[in-house]
């Protein structure tokens, strides 16, 4: 193997490193991000989520327990 395919086969493998670690670290970035759906549960069995504060309140409740907020229903 003279310098000039070593150089080559360094730079390929330079390269090569270089994407994995982008793959990587991508893939990583994907894994970190939060989910597209609301933090807040639209509606639970038993129970009202206050639309301000995302506080689980009892259904017979006319105001959140935890801001206040009228509940809807
Ligand atoms: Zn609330």
């Amino acid at each position: 193997m003279d310098q000039t395919q070593q150089l080559v086969a360094m730079t390929l493998a330079a390269a090569l490193g270089i994407v994995a670690t982008l793959a990587i670290l991508r893939r990583q970035r994907r894994a970190l991000e939060p989910p597209r759906e609301s933090p807040f549960a639209a509606s639970t069995e038993g129970e009202k989520r206050c639309p301000k504060c995302g506080m689980g309140n009892l259904w017979m409740g006319d105001h959140c327990i935890s801001c206040g907020a009228k509940l809807p229903g």
